[in-house]
């Protein structure tokens, strides 16, 4: 990291995103910078370890890695496929649905399989069954990046009849099977859905990627950090840690000259990218600098739901290893999650149980992830605590967390009755903890939530008002590391022929 040298692009955050974007410029000529605030590159992405065992903080499963779907071609040109030790998970069963009067429903890998398996859980809605998958597959024809196309990629912007569908109300148009219908919308956790507010295109493409290929990373998803990383270095760019971004000077013309870290560090740059979420860039980068209609309109934009999540590490060769997720719904209405009380807390929850190398028939630990509001711990607010700028809670704090880790255990002893004789250690992880690492306000799952009554309003674009600011990451277009990798490339299309770029992608064997 040098102060006096002036970087093509600084890259502000090193999520996907913002590695994806150095690797992209990085590989194209570019000398590029990546300023990470915390001790681990990755964001989401980073990992933990308790009792030997690695945990992801943000990423239990990836989508599209299907040979030929997008995210596979895109890992490809990122050298990520081969590089890394994927596990398929299970062709018949990646996602059960599962409720609490213990009926369990199959999501299989590919259509045929995804229709298989439900017209034998549910042989009078055939003609439902088909009309949802020959629905999922039209609405994702019409995004052109996530056929790897490049047919006005971002025309779906005009289709406002596209954009403002809602998925519940499309699920209901299409059965009148009220558990069919919480089957299918079963998987509304991946997104945070609200039912008033979820759009079906987001339902359509982050489903259909998943019934498109869905693999888990053995050993962590840090690996995809580290191996965007040392592509980064290998085209002579720069990943940097502990360097926390607070503020930018300005030249006269307005552009951004320097970033300002925290030790009072500058690092000068050309063009400056940031990871970060859009209302927290704006404050970083001087809210005076943006129109006060387009301050207010990203402040006000609603942000998906915090999470709580219990990790357990297993005593030794004691729970059979899951080659596929659960999402327990414990309401019929699999999209009131949020709608909890203390009594029925959590009310929805998802279990994933981390592939490792060193068995596949064992699970080392399991995730299981509820719900869980800001408010919940806005007590200890004031608290900050991460390995970078480490801090202390207090007492009352470690007592919430083992009370709610205990509540969520009893909700596992109906699913796993001597599951609690297989545990070693119990961890966990609070709206706190996600706000802390990642940098955003209140510790959100997936960032801007997105909402079909005004679909243009939580879509963010990577240019701002400032000249030579833009932005990257899952506020952009979508979450998850499919959507983020989307965003990347739209962020570098500002700076790279989308047609070369594309051409290259997709020339890769
Ligand atoms: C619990 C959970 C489970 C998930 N599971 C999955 C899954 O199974 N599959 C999937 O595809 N997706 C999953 N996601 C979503 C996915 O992880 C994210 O959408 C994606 O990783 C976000 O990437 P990003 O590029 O937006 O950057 P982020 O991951 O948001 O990273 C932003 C980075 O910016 C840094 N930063 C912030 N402020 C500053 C500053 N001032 N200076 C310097 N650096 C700063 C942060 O430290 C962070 O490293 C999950 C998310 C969560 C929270």
């Amino acid at each position: 990291m040098s102060e006096t040298k002036t970087y093509d692009f600084v890259i502000i955050g090193s999520g996907i995103g913002g590695l994806e974007c150095a690797h992209i410029l990085a590989s194209e000529g570019n000398s590029v910078i990546v300023l990470e605030k915390n001790h681990q590159i990755g964001g989401n992405l980073q990992v933990f370890s308790r009792d030997k065992c690695i945990f992801d903080t943000g990423v239990h499963y990836i989508g599209s890695l299907n040979e030929g779907e997008c995210l596979n071609q895109f890992f490809k040109y990122f050298d990520l496929l081969d590089t890394l030790k994927w596990k398929r998970m299970d062709d018949d069963c990646f996602d059960m649905i599962r409720f609490a009067d213990g009926k369990e429903y199959k999501f299989g890998q590919g259509y045929d399989q995804f229709k298989k398996n439900l017209k034998a859980d549910f042989p009078n809605e055939h003609k439902a069954i088909d009309t949802y998958c020959t629905k999922l597959q039209e609405i994702c024809e019409m995004f052109p990046l996530y056929n790897l196309k490049n047919s006005q990629a971002e025309n779906y912007l005009m289709d406002e009849e596209l954009l403002s569908a809602n998925a519940a109300d499309y699920i209901s148009s299409i059965t009148e099977d009220k558990r069919l219908r919480a089957v299918l919308a079963g998987n509304n956790p991946l997104y945070a859905g609200v039912e008033s507010k979820s759009p079906l295109y987001v339902h359509a493409l982050i489903s259909n990627s998943y019934i498109q290929g869905s693999y888990r990373l053995r050993d962590g998803g840090s690996q995809i950090a580290k191996r965007l990383t040392k592509s980064i270095r290998g085209f002579g760019g720069e990943v940097v840690k502990r360097a926390k971004v607070v503020g930018a000077n300005y030249n006269d013309n307005k552009h951004i000259e320097e970033v300002v870290l925290e030790n009072g560090d500058t690092i000068k740059g050309k063009n400056f990218i940031s990871n970060v979420h859009p209302a927290v860039s704006i404050d970083i980068f001087g809210e005076k600098r943006f129109l006060k209609a387009y301050r207010n309109r990203v402040r006000g934009l609603e942000n998906t739901i915090s999470t709580f999540i219990v990790h357990l590490v297993f005593k030794k060769d004691s729970f059979k290893q899951l080659n596929y997720n659960i999402y327990q719904h414990n309401d019929e209405n699999v999209w009131s999650g949020a709608d909890y009380n203390d009594e029925n807390w959590p009310k929805n929850f998802f279990i994933s149980t981390p592939a490792t190398s060193k068995s596949d028939e064992f699970a080392e630990s399991m995730s299981i992830m509820g719900y869980m509001k800001y408010d919940d711990v806005k007590q200890w607010a004031t608290s900050s605590n991460t390995i970078a700028s480490p801090g202390e809670r207090g007492d009352g704090y470690e007592e919430f967390k083992r009370e709610k880790e205990e509540k969520i255990i009893q909700k596992l002893e109906a699913i796993y009755p001597d599951i609690r004789s297989k545990i070693k250690s119990v961890h966990s992880s609070s709206p706190l903890t996600f706000r802390d690492y990642i940098g955003d306000t209140e510790g959100s799952l997936y960032g801007i939530l997105k909402d079909s009554n005004y679909p243009l309003r939580s879509l963010i674009n990577s240019n701002t008002k400032v000249p030579n600011l833009y932005f990257t990451g899952q506020n952009l277009i979508l979450h998850g590391i499919l959507g983020a990798t989307i965003g990347a490339f739209v962020t570098c299309f500002n700076f790279i022929d989308k047609d070369y770029l594309l051409n290259k992608i997709n020339s890769i064997k």
